[in-house]
């Protein structure tokens, strides 16, 4: 990112302090930075990525992608201090005199279940499983390993440990396919390699070696309910993937804080209850993906920026979403589908190389030259061509167009004719 960004603003003379390296704190970083801050960004664990590197998996994120975005966003100047948990905030804040603070700790404590077990069963939690892949001695999982769970973790351990020898790796999952929040595409590459679901089953009772299952079956509502038929599975380990919950304990003794289903209650501008505390990512309520985190870190840059300068301005109202049938596509060209290298699923059992390639440069440039701009003017004149009118007003490069309702008839012509649904027609306010 930095590489291809222009030179950071003058130095603003404010320090802020950013918690957590995963991706919302380094986004929060890299623009603060081209903002003209400076920036510590302090980081509990021995690396920076939080859930790109610590969870998901090297198949799906190289490690070499992920060490050159960093080390480009670290070029901008930002001090990075590893190994450094803030475990009282109000206490650094007031020792490292920052004049502002962008959270972004992540959600990092497994949700366990109550599951009856023996002594010896061996029981674990996904997110131990895939942060021990980035230390040096792989987890020890054994031949049968049954995963507790349907989203995007519970998948991502199942097929790490397949990678990792077990010649079973079953999902056990309370529900149906079309229930399972992992994505279908994941879905997909694990069954394809190998990768085995119980749909409908709940785990009754674990051992050493095996466990038992449950049968489920939907009500009249769709509910999974008990049916009482029992069945054995082999299992030396028991993986959990229920889901994380975050670690508040650095606020405890920060005054204004409010915390609602665990996660920090934020405004518009992402600023907590406490002035000059902004938080994003999956700490806060949000969808939790990696680029709702990135926009996050970029949303709190900007606010942060302007609440330094005293300043308090209005978050841009959104358009509202654009389908696709208020597009006009005969106006971008056409193009046949650009395919991703895929590794074949053989290859995939035994490998933790890249699973689905990404695009080469100049795909990718070509893709982009592409883009839609759903709802998003990208100042291609059509409307200012076709106005009978001459209403439609020229701004000037990036500052886009403007109406002259004296002028405007109402005729809707720039409205169809733009090709990315960026105009709408609004009936006018006729007085009594
Ligand atoms: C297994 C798995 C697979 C996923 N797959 C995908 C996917 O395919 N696509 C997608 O978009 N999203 C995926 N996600 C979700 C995505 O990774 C997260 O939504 C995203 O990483 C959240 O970013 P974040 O910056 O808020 O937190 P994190 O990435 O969790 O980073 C938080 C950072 O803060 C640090 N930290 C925590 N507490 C402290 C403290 N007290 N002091 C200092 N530092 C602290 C942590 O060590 C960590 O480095 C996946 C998540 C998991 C667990």
């Amino acid at each position: 990112m930095a590489g291809n960004s222009p030179p950071p603003a003058a130095n603003s003379g404010k320090k802020v302090l950013v918690v957590g390296a995963g991706p919302s704190g380094l986004a929060a970083a890299y623009h603060l930075a081209r903002l003209g801050h400076q920036v510590e960004i302090q980081e509990a664990g021995p690396a920076t990525g939080g859930m790109m590197r610590f969870g998901i998996p090297k198949y799906r994120l190289p490690r070499a992608v992920l060490d050159a975005e960093v080390a480009r966003i670290l070029d901008l100047g930002i001090t990075l201090k590893l190994h450094t948990p803030v475990t009282n905030l109000e206490k650094t804040m007031r020792t490292g005199t920052f004049d502002a603070v962008f959270l972004a700790v992540g959600a990092h404590i497994g949700k366990r279940a109550v599951i009856p077990a023996g002594d010896a069963a061996h029981i674990v939690d996904a997110i131990s499983v895939l942060r021990g892949m980035e230390g040096e001695s792989p987890p020890l999982l054994g031949r049968h390993v049954v995963v507790y769970g349907g989203g995007d973790t519970a998948v991502d351990v199942a097929r790490t440990a397949r990678r990792l020898g077990a010649t079973e790796a079953v999902i056990v999952y309370r529900r149906t396919r079309e229930k399972m929040p992992a994505h279908d595409s994941e879905i997909e590459e694990a069954l394809q390699e190998g990768i085995l679901v119980k749909w409908l089953s709940t785990i009754k009772h674990v051992d050493a070696h095996e466990l038992t299952i449950e049968k489920m079956v939907l009500d009249e509502h769709g509910y999974p309910q008990p049916t009482g038929e029992l069945e054995k599975m082999a299992a030396d380990s028991l993986v959990l993937a229920l889901g994380q919950e975050v670690d508040l304990s650095l606020l405890d003794t920060l005054s204004g804080i409010a915390i609602k289903d665990g996660v920090v209650q934020v405004s518009s501008h992402l600023m907590t209850g406490h002035p000059g505390v902004f938080a994003g990512g999956d700490m806060v309520p949000s969808e939790r993906t990696v680029t709702t985190a990135v926009g996050h870190g970029k949303k709190a840059a900007y606010h942060i920026d302007q609440w330094l300068r005293g300043l308090n301005p209005d978050p841009v109202a959104k358009h509202d979403a654009v389908s696709f049938d208020m597009l006009n596509p005969w106006y971008y060209s056409d193009a046949p589908k650009t395919l991703r290298p895929i590794l074949d699923s053989i290859r995939r059992q035994s490998t933790f190389d890249e699973v689905q390639g990404g695009l080469d440069e100049n795909n990718a440039l070509f893709e982009a030259r592409r883009c839609l701009s759903c709802g998003n003017c990208f100042e291609c004149d059509n409307c200012y061509g076709v106005c009978p009118d001459n209403a439609v007003i020229k701004l000037g490069p990036g500052k886009r167009f403007q109406f002259n309702y004296d002028y405007c008839k109402g005729c809707g012509i720039c409205v169809t004719e733009c090709p990315c649904g960026a105009i709408t027609m609004v009936a006018e306010e006729v007085s009594a």
